[in-house]
């Protein structure tokens, strides 16, 4: 029946939703979670510190299905971490959104999906610390301190990117980036 869907909110309030909560993130330097009901209801919000957010255990059960978005104040794209719990958490969606403006998201397409994207991503290294040390060593890339640090997050950020640019549709998922 037609009328199964009333009551609850557009696609285009959804949207419209997510980009008013996305834009009141922009000068935050902490992560902000927001989780936000299929239905386009704010569920509830989480604080975290600079590179993170914890949420609590019994929780989960208000995340399946839902939409989960959340700020990068260093602008970067998805962690290996956003991935995994994303999995865990039987979200219909994540996003990131960043200081400038620019929103990551990956959400389940209409067709089959394949839950173990995330393992695969895990497997390959994909986003790993350890696997970007690697690499920094490899390219003698001669840093230290902060530099070292901001370079190696550049390239955990930007193989998370481009990992899944190629391969989320595969696994059933769609894949975007775009500005608010
Ligand atoms: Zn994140």
């Amino acid at each position: 029946m037609d009328n199964c869907e009333q009551g609850t909110a557009s696609f285009i309030e959804i949207e419209s939703l997510l980009r008013t909560v996305e834009e009141a993130k922009k000068g935050l330097d902490y992560e902000v979670g927001t989780l936000i009901s299929r239905n386009g209801v704010v569920l509830k919000e989480y604080h975290g510190g600079a590179h993170y957010i914890s949420t609590p255990e019994a929780d989960l059960p208000l995340f399946e299905g839902n939409i989960f978005t959340h700020n990068h104040p260093s602008g970067r794209c998805f962690t290996q971490e956003d991935i995994l719990r994303f999995i865990r958490d039987r979200l219909r969606e994540v996003r990131v959104s960043t200081p400038k403006g620019i929103v990551f998201s990956l959400k389940e397409g209409e067709g089959e999906i394949n839950r173990s994207i995330a393992n695969v991503m895990k497997e390959e290294n994909i986003g790993s610390y350890i696997h970007a040390a690697h690499l920094m060593n490899e390219r003698q890339l001669d840093l230290t301190g902060t530099e070292y640090q901001v370079k190696l997050f550049d390239i955990m950020g930007n193989e998370v990117d481009e990992w899944l640019t190629q391969n989320a549709q595969e696994f059933g998922y769609i894949y975007s980036k775009g500005e608010l």
